[in-house]
């Protein structure tokens, strides 16, 4: 293997081990897409649109949902991934005890606590969403709820800002788009 490499392989298993895990669930939206296809477009949005080439980013990334919304435990992850991994899954993973508005604030209050390698998976993932607000939007959402959660979003991502040009630039232009669509919608 040449170096640089040996990251591919635990990439792969981190793609296997997270489509196993959300293998029985669907995203929010209308579509009911596979679940995995999300963790696997934030990734994408990673290497595409932010340049990014760290590996150990795009394995959390590819784990950023197991923790908290599957049974996986951070102590599965740093065994099978090592503790950095888990790290970084760790620090972009909501507390699911908390309700779902102290949980919101909380995400907003810690962003610019998160380390550098965390900041990006937090921008794809906000990428992602905002984007499927209008591609695929929850199922049920009315056009008020969508608009609180990209205003939510734009406060979580002011705090992660000065990360990466590419990715702040997506996000900026994705809010943009769903704010447009969001705005003509009655
Ligand atoms: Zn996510």
């Amino acid at each position: 293997m040449k170096r640089g490499e040996e990251g591919l392989l635990p990439l792969f298993d981190a793609l296997a081990f997270s489509a196993d895990r959300h293998r029985l669930q669907r995203r929010k939206g209308a579509a009911a897409s596979p679940y995995i296809n999300h963790p696997i477009e934030v990734a994408r949005v990673l290497v595409h649109e932010g340049g990014v080439r760290d590996l150990g980013v795009l394995i959390a990334a590819v784990l950023h949902d197991t923790i908290e919304d599957t049974a996986t435990t951070g102590e599965e992850i740093a065994e099978r991934f090592g503790p950095d991994i888990a790290r970084l899954v760790l620090e972009v993973t909501d507390d699911k005890s908390t309700p779902a508005a102290e949980r919101k604030r909380r995400q907003v209050e810690h962003a610019t606590a998160l380390s550098p390698r965390a900041r990006l998976v937090r921008l794809a993932d906000k990428i992602c969403n905002v984007r499927d607000m209008v591609a695929d939007p929850p199922h049920g959402w009315s056009v008020e709820r969508r608009r609180d959660y990209l205003d939510w979003t734009e406060r979580v991502i002011a705090g992660c800002r000065g990360s990466n040009a590419g990715l702040e630039s997506a996000y900026d232009q994705a809010l943009l788009a769903a704010r447009q669509v969001l705005t003509a919608a009655p």
